[in-house]
Parts: structure tokens; C-alpha cells; sequence
């Protein structure tokens, strides 16, 4: 089964709004251990497991609200970002 199988079949297994749940979670739980880090409590594995985590629900949302939306707006603001960091280069 490929990875995007994966992520296609945990949203029909659980449902989108599941997922969207379990993004959230996900998302809150790295902001936790990256806060942990700035408090130098920091678990570089920890966040890794964490990153991790938000990447596999990144991609679900991305099944559940649209792949080419995402990289639409990806690359919009990816543009609008290099833009400033040429514009710092000057
Ligand atoms: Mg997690």
C-alpha cells in the first residue's frame, strides 16, 4: 500500500472529522514540545516524533481540503518569501 493509500484509507477507516481531530491534537502536541525546547527542556527526539506526526496529518488534511488548493496557496506564499529574502539580500 502506498503512503498516499495510507492516508486515503485512515480517512474512510475513521472518517474526515476524526482526522481533522486528530490533526489538531497533533499540531498541539508539537507546539508543546517546541515550547518545552524554548524553555530548555527541549527533546530533540521528542520533537522529531512529533514532526513526524504532523506531517502524516498534514498530508490527510491535504486529501480531506484539497491537494492543489495547498499547493496553490504553497506556492504563493513560498513566492511572497523568497520575494523578502532577496529583498533583505539588497
Ligand atoms: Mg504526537
Amino acid at each position: 500500500m502506498s503512503e498516499e493509500d495510507v492516508y486515503q484509507e485512515a480517512i474512510e477507516t475513521w472518517g474526515e472529522d476524526v482526522q481533522v481531530q486528530i490533526a489538531i491534537e497533533e499540531v498541539n502536541e508539537l507546539g508543546a514540545e517546541l515550547s518545552r525546547h524554548l524553555r530548555g527542556r527541549g527533546n530533540s527526539a521528542a520533537i522529531c516524533e512529533e514532526i513526524a506526526d504532523v506531517e502524516i496529518m498534514l498530508e490527510q488534511l491535504r486529501h480531506v481540503f484539497g491537494d492543489s488548493p495547498v499547493d496553490t496557496a504553497k506556492d504563493a506564499k513560498l513566492g511572497r518569501l523568497r520575494d523578502r529574502m532577496e529583498a533583505d539580500d539588497e
